[in-house]
């Protein structure tokens, strides 16, 4: 399926000169919404995934139905003061200041194969910055999966030594 054509790009959306990817219109089509999601489903089965590991929100609504599909636990990484019980956090550069991410202490078991799902690669600034906590949990990076790329922004170049699926590049 051609997926590209259920993403609106919306032009100067937050702020002049972005270009919005709006996946809303993805995700309100249920063919084209499964079909993404199988999609990733497909790519995860060939490696051995023990759980998903997605940033808040869009992460979640990717993350959330490949979990499901592949009978596989979720954990979310939320921003600081949002998850109830012990966290460890890892600070990370935005285009302006800084933002923290967190995650459960106890959410991944050391070896653990960890899935990383978003729903655009931009800068990779929040990837990179969830990478980093499963690692600090001692789990295993063995994919990292988005609906979007950005080839334009060079996330990639952060994520160089993982393996990567996009489904749709700009
Ligand atoms: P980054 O940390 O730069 O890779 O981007 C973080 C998040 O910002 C992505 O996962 C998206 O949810 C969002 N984002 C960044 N740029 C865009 C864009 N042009 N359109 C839609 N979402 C974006």
């Amino acid at each position: 399926m051609d997926l590209k054509q259920y993403i609106t790009v919306v032009e100067d959306w937050p702020t002049e000169g972005i270009k919005f990817k709006d996946i809303t219109t993805l995700m309100d089509n249920g063919p084209a919404f499964k079909s993404a999601i199988d999609e990733i489903v497909e790519y995860a089965n060939t490696r051995e995934i023990d759980i998903i590991v997605g940033p808040e929100a869009r992460g979640f609504i990717i993350g959330c139905p490949v979990s499901y599909a592949m009978e596989v636990g979720f954990a979310p990484v939320r921003k600081e003061g949002k998850l109830p019980r012990e966290t460890i956090k890892v600070d990370y550069g935005l285009e302006y200041g800084k933002d923290v991410l967190t995650i459960h202490k106890d959410a991944i078991k050391p070896g653990q194969r960890v899935l990383i799902t978003d729903d655009l690669l931009a800068t990779g600034g929040t990837i990179e910055a969830t990478i980093n906590l499963v690692e600090q949990l001692g789990g295993i990076v063995v994919g990292c999966a988005f609906l979007v790329e950005l080839t334009y922004l060079d996330g990639r170049e952060k994520l160089d030594g993982y393996d990567v699926l996009t489904l749709m590049q700009y």
